[in-house]
C-alpha cells in the first residue's frame, strides 16, 4: 500500500516521495486514519518503527487544512529527553519543510528568554521536555488556550524518570477537551492505567 492510499494531503505525499518513503509502515498505516479524524490512540510502538512520522504526518495534515491565525501552540509533543524532543522536532521539520509550520523544542540547556521570544513571535507545533515545559507554563511565557493535541511519546521512558507529576502538572494547565496520542513502547498494566486516565475510547495498535 502506498501513501497516496492514505487521506494526506497531496503536499506531504509529494514530500514522502522526495525522501524516498516507499510506502507507510504499519503503525502509520494503522495510525494516521483515526488521528486525522481526531480520535485518541493508545500505540505500542517500539523506536524504529516509524512512530514518529506516525503521529508528524496527520498532525501536519491537519495544521495544513486549518491554517490558523495568529499563530499560537496546537500542538504540544512531551519527550523524555532533549535529544528525543530535537529529533522529533527535526522531523515535523522535515515533513513541513516548505510551509509556513513553526514548530520550536523546549528543552533545557537552551536560554530559556530565547525561547520565550521564539513563542512571542508564534508557533505552531511545541515539542517539550517536561520540566523545561513547565518552566515556561509558570513564567506564562506559553498559553495552550488553543490546543488541539497532545501527543505523550515514549511515555513509558517518562514514567521510568519519574516525569508522572510534571505530567500531571502540565496536564492540569492543559484544556481537558481535547486529542490526546500516547505512545510507548511496552504496553503493561501501569501503561494500561495510565492510558485509561489521558484516553477517551482510545484506538488501541499494538505493533
Ligand atoms: P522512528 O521509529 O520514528 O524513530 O523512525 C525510524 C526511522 O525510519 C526514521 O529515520 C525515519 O526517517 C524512518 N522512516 C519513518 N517512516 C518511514 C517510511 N514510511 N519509509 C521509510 N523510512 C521511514
Amino acid at each position: 500500500m502506498s501513501f497516496a492510499a492514505l487521506p494526506l494531503h497531496a503536499a506531504l505525499i509529494q514530500r514522502l516521495a522526495q525522501l524516498n518513503y516507499q510506502q507507510p509502515t504499519p503503525i502509520q498505516l494503522q495510525a494516521i486514519p483515526g488521528i486525522i479524524e481526531g480520535k485518541d490512540v493508545m500505540a505500542g510502538a517500539q523506536t524504529g518503527t516509524g512512530k514518529t512520522a506516525a503521529f508528524a504526518l496527520p498532525l501536519i495534515h491537519r495544521w495544513l487544512q486549518h491554517n490558523e491565525q495568529p499563530k499560537s501552540p496546537q500542538v504540544l509533543v512531551l519527550a523524555p529527553t532533549r535529544e528525543l524532543a530535537q529529533q522529533v522536532n527535526a522531523s515535523f521539520e522535515q515533513y513541513a519543510q516548505g510551509t509556513e509550520l513553526k514548530t520550536i523544542a523546549l528543552t533545557g540547556g537552551n536560554s530559556q528568554q530565547a525561547q520565550a521570544e521564539q513563542l512571542r513571535l508564534g508557533i505552531d507545533i511545541v515539542i517539550a521536555t517536561p520540566g523545561r515545559l513547565l518552566d515556561h507554563l509558570r513564567k506564562r511565557t506559553i498559553s495552550f488556550d488553543g490546543l488541539k493535541t497532545l501527543v505523550l511519546d515514549e511515555a513509558d521512558r517518562m514514567l521510568d524518570m519519574g516525569f508522572q507529576d510534571e505530567i500531571t502538572d502540565v496536564l492540569k494547565r492543559l484544556p481537558a477537551q481535547r486529542q490526546t496520542l500516547l505512545f510507548t513502547a511496552t504496553v503493561d498494566e501501569r501503561m494500561s492505567r495510565f492510558g485509561r486516565r489521558l484516553l477517551r475510547s482510545p484506538q488501541v495498535i499494538e505493533i
